[in-house]
């Protein structure tokens, strides 16, 4: 894993690897694009080894071009050190979900935990051993450098390290910590505290300049020490949260977020503009009272048959025009709401092609609609004043499973599959589709059993609570995730748990869902309980 900073390091350490073994060196794991990480890689390319990395291998110190972040190194390394040197970074096997590995007996898994320290971040994950190697997600001291990539990415990485749980989580640079969740609590304490500081510094309106003055200085010619890395990072964030102030993120790392009535009631005495978008089942509700501003969409909008077979999602096309009629701009927030209660995946719905659309900054109010009225919070009857928006800026690409997707995690057990839908369904005990039970080999993780009571109100249970029902049944975030149900809408509700609030790198949905394979009379269905199926991997 990781090559060295030079072709001498490399040497180095292959040699030390040949004094433990002489087995046949097959691949060589890349945790990111850093020269420090991978300039050695050429070594192990000569000796016969595939090079597994993320394809993404933009950094920084790779904007001048690859001849000049050569010469910049050889300041740093020396040229003795650099002989022989040629780019070994662009991967054989790349990897931007995750990937198992099979080698001995033993299972290896690489992952992507978003784009935190770069954009081309790899994780490796053993999972009989509970060892993570985390790259420089994790760095001794817990000042992991954004400026390659972001603070949401990297708190998203947090959560996903979280949600492994490891035994043992070797960092990017320094001493293997004695506890790894002290030091994930370190590093996200770290990236928080540098969020707020700097949030407030822009709201009032303070220069970049004066918003670092409480920093110690960077040290010179040292662009990655503690102090260099603690400014540049402030300098990073600094600049996000400036974006963020003024509308204009086009941070693709952001991750929909969950929005309290609290803190949406806050936005609207700041008078904060964004797009309020209510999807109620029933339209009749938003004619008798809706959240002030709130423009009405039925998520009935959002589906259509494909080929005979029910319930479909459409094209992107189809998304970006009435994106655009309903005002959606993506230089500006949107919250989505639901009545709350259980018909959560109205709104989860919506945010998954939003999500697949890459909008920025999504949020679903926690609570929905039930709550914000047992709340005794403005209601309105008036329609909003909204021009459309022009039509979204990227593709849409949706993160979706095929019918052949599932057929193969079925055959050969290379993702896990979820079924979303209430336990009876699962087991065959009810449904309103030709045959009834679930695909062979599927969990049933049931989406409303994500919500917790709040008063009289259903909210999101916290984020550990969530994680430890998931881990117990098996559901974790080194694997494949296939999750299913009647028709994509309960399933996004647990999408929305794995991927947005536990940061799990490699969940899709298979739109086809029960609808599309349960009238499949030659595709196989097994019905009865719950059990955990989380052995097979
Ligand atoms: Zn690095």
């Amino acid at each position: 894993m990781d090559a060295e900073a030079s072709p001498a390091a490399g040497e180095t350490l292959l040699r030390t690897i040949r004094s433990v073994t002489k087995q046949p060196i097959r691949w060589l794991v890349l945790t990111h694009h850093h020269p420090d990480h991978h300039f050695g890689a050429i070594v192990f390319r000569r000796v016969g080894a595939k090079v597994i990395a993320h394809p993404d291998t933009r950094t920084l110190a790779s904007e001048g071009g690859p001849d000049e972040q050569v010469i910049n190194w050889i300041r740093v390394v020396g040229l003795d050190a650099m002989r022989g040197f040629e780019y070994a970074d662009t991967p054989d096997r790349p990897v931007t979900g995750s990937d198992t590995l099979r080698i001995g007996g033993r299972a290896i898994v690489v992952l992507s935990p978003g784009p935190a320290h770069t954009p081309g971040d790899l994780m490796v994950w053993l999972p009989a051993e509970r060892v993570l190697f985390a790259g420089d997600v994790l760095i001794e001291d817990g000042v992991t450098m954004m400026v390659d990539g972001s603070a949401p990415a990297l708190l998203g990485a947090l959560a996903t390290i979280d949600a492994l749980g490891p035994r043992v989580a070797v960092p990017g640079h320094g001493a293997i910590p004695a506890d790894p969740g002290a030091l994930v609590a370190r590093t996200r304490e770290y990236v928080t505290g540098l969020r707020t500081e700097m949030r407030a510094a822009v709201e009032r309106g303070i220069p970049m300049k004066r918003a670092l003055d409480p920093l110690p200085p960077a040290d010179e010619n040292r662009p990655v020490s503690l102090n260099s890395r603690r400014r540049r990072n402030a300098v990073r964030v600094y600049i996000e949260e400036e974006k963020g102030v003024m509308g204009l993120t086009g941070d693709s790392a952001a991750r929909p977020m969950l929005l309290s009535s609290d803190q949406l009631a806050e936005w609207q005495r700041r008078g904060e503009v964004f797009r309020l978008i209510d999807v109620r089942t029933d339209p009749f509700t938003y004619l008798k009272g809706h959240l002030p501003d709130a423009v009405y969409l039925n998520t009935e909008t959002l589906r259509a048959a494909e080929r005979g077979t029910p319930l479909q999602i459409l094209s992107g096309d189809w998304y970006a025009q009435l994106f655009a009629r309903l005002g959606i701009r993506w230089d500006q927030p949107v919250v989505v709401y639901s009545a709350g209660e259980t018909h959560n995946i109205d709104a989860t719905f919506l945010v998954w092609l939003l999500a697949g659309y890459g909008h920025p900054r999504v949020y679903l109010l926690d609570g929905g609609y039930f709550k914000w009225e047992l709340e005794q919070r403005p209601i309105a009857k008036r329609y909003p004043k909204l021009v459309p928006a022009s039509p979204p800026p990227g593709t849409f690409r949706p993160d979706v499973a095929s019918l052949d997707d599932v057929r193969r995690a079925v055959e050969r057990h290379d993702a896990l599959l979820v079924d979303a839908r209430p336990p009876d369904q699962y087991a065959g005990e009810a449904g309103a589709q030709m045959r009834r039970g679930h695909i062979p080999g599927a969990v049933n993780h049931y989406w409303q059993d994500d919500l917790g009571q709040e008063g009289f109100g259903r909210i999101w249970k916290p984020a550990d609570s969530l994680r430890a029902s998931y881990r117990a049944q098996g559901i974790t975030p080194d694997r494949r995730l296939i999750l299913y149900c009647n028709s994509t809408t309960e399933a996004s509700h647990v999408f929305f748990a794995l991927k947005f609030l536990l940061g799990y790198p490699d969940v899709r949905i298979y739109t086809g869902s029960w609808t599309e394979w349960s009238e499949r009379e030659e595709l196989p269905v097994e019905t009865g309980g719950t059990e955990k199926a989380g052995a097979t991997r």
